[in-house]
């Protein structure tokens, strides 16, 4: 556990060109030479926590009618093949001038829900679908992973294909789990990491901030978590009270109430400084419109978070990894206290404040 995919060189070259975080996008660039884009696919896959393999109620945020989230530049494709869909929004993406390369992002459900042989199909028609794809990324949880899986994804990847998994973790916090319906624990994802790591493929993890009932310390500690296993990229999400949802009437009824937009902010800059700085930073946050959620009204507009973390991040003259620490470093190692028999701690800390009065 621990180590990650990540190439550390790249990221160090992204804090040595002035970066306050390892941004996932310009990471990409550096380790390819070229800019890649993400090319969203809906495979129509279903929820293991929706159709009652795990649960019927789903996770208290997930709106049931979850399809609705799709971008609004290929809704025009939803319906067609998956190898529409993937040509369509590659040449989309590259008109608009995106990059050069586009990795599929088979984002919508639990995209490793279905026979390994279905899977095989899919991600066959992904990979051939167009010259430019230059493999896929997959939307899943972490306890949707199975041996024969991991060995099918792993079997693009010796191929030479990049793969990604995305697994939506949210929190490492068991009540946080528990309360909102995960149906999974922390050891999910530990495994997740491990078993990814030993087939080369790099896994980034989801996390919401602002979960109800979880402390400031808490989401930190969430941090040093994921660091200390060797996630290797992150998504940081606020929690978005969607409309049709258990969350919903737990802000209807008053008990719970959605982060404001600086409190989301400083959060977010604490949140990076207490992660590792080789985490690549793949969002900051969710925008979504109003028609579909409750809370909050301030993520309704494209990217009004990054610039202000960067501020943020200015302003307190820190960046990714400034509070990061999960041991004393060797040369700290000295004790302060002297090795008197007899003395201890309380009669030394009695001593220093003596001293320091
Ligand atoms: S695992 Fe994902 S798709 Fe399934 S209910 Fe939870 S949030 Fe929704």
């Amino acid at each position: 556990m621990g180590a990650q995919i990540v190439n550390r060189e790249f990221v160090d070259e992204l804090y040595g060109e002035g970066e306050l975080y390892s941004a996932y996008g310009l990471y990409e660039r550096k380790a390819h030479g070229y800019k890649v884009f993400k090319v969203p696919l809906n495979a129509r896959f279903v929820c293991p926590n929706w159709d009652g393999r795990l649960s019927e109620d789903g996770c208290a945020f997930c709106p049931s009618h979850a399809k609705q989230f799709t971008y609004q530049n290929f809704r025009e494709v939803i319906d067609k093949g998956f190898t529409e869909q993937i040509r369509h929004n590659v040449e989309h993406y590259k008109s608009v001038g995106a990059g050069e390369k586009g990795l599929v992002y088979i984002a919508f459900g639990t995209n490793t829900y279905a026979p390994v042989e279905k899977l095989r199909q899919i991600l066959d028609e992904t990979v051939s679908a167009h010259e430019d794809v230059i493999g896929f990324t997959v939307g899943t949880r972490p306890d949707c992973l199975p041996e024969e899986v991991l060995d099918l994804l792993g079997e693009y990847r010796s191929s030479g294909y990049e793969v990604w998994v995305e697994a939506g973790q949210q929190t490492t916090h068991q009540h946080t789990l528990r309360e909102m319906n995960r149906q999974h624990g922390l050891a999910e994802l530990i495994r997740a990491v491990d078993e990814c790591h030993a087939r080369e493929i790099p896994l980034l993890s989801f996390i919401i901030l602002g979960m109800p009932g979880e402390s400031h310390d808490e989401m930190m500690e969430t941090a040093r978590v994921i660091s200390a296993m060797g996630v290797d990229a992150v998504k940081i999400y606020p929690l978005v009270v969607m409309k049709d949802t258990k969350l919903a009437r737990m802000w209807e009824g008053g008990s719970y109430k959605s982060l404001g937009f600086m409190e989301y902010v400083n959060l977010v800059a604490d949140f990076l400084e207490h992660l590792s700085p080789y985490v690549l930073i793949q969002r900051l946050s969710k925008d979504c419109g109003l028609e579909i959620k409750h809370a909050p009204e301030w993520n309704t507009y494209r990217n009004i978070v990054t610039p202000m973390v960067k501020k943020k991040l200015g302003e307190r003259g820190t960046m990714q990894g400034s509070r990061h620490k999960l041991t004393l470093a060797a040369d700290e190692l000295i004790p302060l206290a002297e090795d008197k028999p007899g003395e201890f701690y309380e009669e030394l800390k009695a001593q220093r404040k003596k001293k320091d009065a």
